[in-house]
């Protein structure tokens, strides 16, 4: 919204993914030594579930991905009617949703259906039962969706080229895209950042 406030086009769009993680039991924890993921599937950016033991003895399964029904969306019942529509009316959107209905539909059938969740986690960890786990926390990514259904997968910096010139627009790069990992590549994001600038600037 902001990127097209200051003149840049209206795609791609934000639409909220949340990622609901299950708790391991802490009487298995200790089988989890180091983080595990599986193999990415290409066509999606969010890397499938994982195994990631943290600090503080904790082990987190997951993350799905199901459609925010609000941009802090952590929860079901969290809902923002005007933001799940602005979602659910962008043409990008629909595509995907065409485009992915049985993976989408299976995201959603894990996330309320535990079980099934424990079925995709088992084939890194046969000996996981669904008694070993509990619901636990949940994070939303800000994913960016093109125009043709396509989540974008790399980064994405834009700003107004001086087609609907604003005088503040002028003076503004966005990142309108940051996707996973994200934290792990902060630092890079910060450079890359810093590298734009000065050239999309001639701070040089
Ligand atoms: C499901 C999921 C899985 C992910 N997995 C990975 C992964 O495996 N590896 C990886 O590298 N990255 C991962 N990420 C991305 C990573 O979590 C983010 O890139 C990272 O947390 C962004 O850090 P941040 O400090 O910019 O923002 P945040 O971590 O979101 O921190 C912003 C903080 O500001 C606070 N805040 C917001 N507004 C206000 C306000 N008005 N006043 C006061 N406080 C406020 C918020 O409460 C929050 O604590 C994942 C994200 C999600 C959602």
């Amino acid at each position: 919204m902001l990127a097209e406030m200051s003149g840049c086009p209206k795609s791609p769009r934000i639409v909220p993914f949340r990622g609901e993680y299950l708790l391991l039991d802490p009487k298995k924890a200790k089988l989890i030594k180091t983080n595990i993921y599986p193999v990415p599937d290409p066509r999606f950016p969010f890397l499938g579930v994982h195994f990631t033991p943290r600090m503080n003895g904790d082990v987190w399964l997951g993350p799905n991905a199901v459609l925010a029904f609000k941009r802090e969306g952590y929860k079901w019942t969290d809902v923002n009617i005007k933001e799940l529509m602005d979602a659910l009316s962008y043409p990008g959107f629909l595509k995907l949703a065409i485009k992915f209905a049985s993976a989408g539909i299976y995201e959603i059938a894990k996330s309320v259906y535990t079980p099934w969740q424990v079925k995709e986690l088992q084939k890194f960890m046969p000996s996981l039962t669904t008694a070993d786990v509990k619901s636990g926390p949940a994070g939303v990514r800000a994913q960016a969706l093109d125009n043709n259904g396509n989540l974008v997968d790399d980064f994405y910096f834009d700003m107004n080229k001086g087609e609907k010139g604003t005088a503040v627009g002028d003076r503004v790069l966005h990142c309108r895209n940051a996707p996973s990992p994200g934290a792990t590549s902060s630092l890079a994001i910060a450079k890359m950042m810093a590298d734009k600038l000065e050239t999309e600037f001639s701070l040089k």
